[in-house]
């Protein structure tokens, strides 16, 4: 019921402002070649109204769908949204859930020649200081060191960024940083734990979780520069 209302409500304020506009297009000072400074100051609340309308249209869920117009593009009835049309605004609600897209996937096996043409999605959002950027790709084709063509693989990948600390996963890998990497520099030795010298993994403040089983379950990593806290090192 409540969406029933909210639309009736869009519905009737859209119809509200079509007819301020009218009213403002058919404004006689518009009518004669529209020269003058009332024809312009006329003209620039017609483009104020107009984006209203745009805001205002934020609003639609294109409840009753897509309806054929004269053309043969299928516009929205109540906002007049063209269907496929890029929206350039989103409107979040403050106090409620947030949702911005979907969960989209690879959409193709199929490997494109370049990173640009796979690419499905790029997109990323600052939220109350943290960065979320989310990069969806279908296969395709890169170089590796200057001549080797090799293939990248579909992937969905989330990365978290807060302060310098990122996290990013995909289907294969959660990788954590808790440096950014420098430009130019060498890329950080990579071990598994059994792998390290027990006196270096001593400097590491990593905490291994695991259930009762034996399972791994997650990671605990020390903000550097903390002292990691003793009885929790112990426990393990
Ligand atoms: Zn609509």
């Amino acid at each position: 019921m409540k969406n029933v209302s909210a639309r009736q409500r869009l519905k009737s304020e859209i119809r509200q402002l079509m007819r301020s506009m009218d009213f403002v297009s058919e404004h006689p000072s518009l009518a004669k070649g529209s020269r003058g400074r009332e024809a312009a100051r006329y003209a620039a609340i017609y483009q104020h109204l107009a984006l209203a309308w745009e805001h205002l249209a934020l609003q639609c869920r294109h409840w009753d769908g897509f309806k054929a117009k004269r053309g043969g593009a299928r516009c929205c009835p109540i906002c007049g949204l063209v269907k496929g049309a890029q929206e350039s605004w989103l409107l979040l609600p403050r106090n409620r859930r947030k949702a911005i897209g979907r969960m989209i996937k690879p959409t193709s096996t199929e490997v494109f020649p370049n990173r640009k043409a796979a690419t499905v999605l790029d997109d990323a959002v600052c939220f109350h200081g943290a960065k979320l950027h989310v990069e969806v790709a279908n296969p395709s084709r890169s170089i590796l060191f200057r001549d080797k063509s090799i293939t990248v693989t579909a992937h969905r990948t989330v990365t978290l960024a807060e302060d310098d600390v990122e996290c990013s996963v995909d289907e294969q890998m959660v990788r954590l940083r808790t440096e950014p990497r420098k430009p130019k520099t060498e890329p950080p030795y990579g071990a598994f734990a059994w792998e390290i010298p027990r006196k270096t993994l001593k400097r590491f403040p990593v905490l291994l979780e695991y259930d009762r089983r034996g399972r791994f379950v997650g990671l605990c990593i020390f903000r550097p520069g903390e002292e990691p806290v003793k009885r929790a090192v112990s426990r393990v």
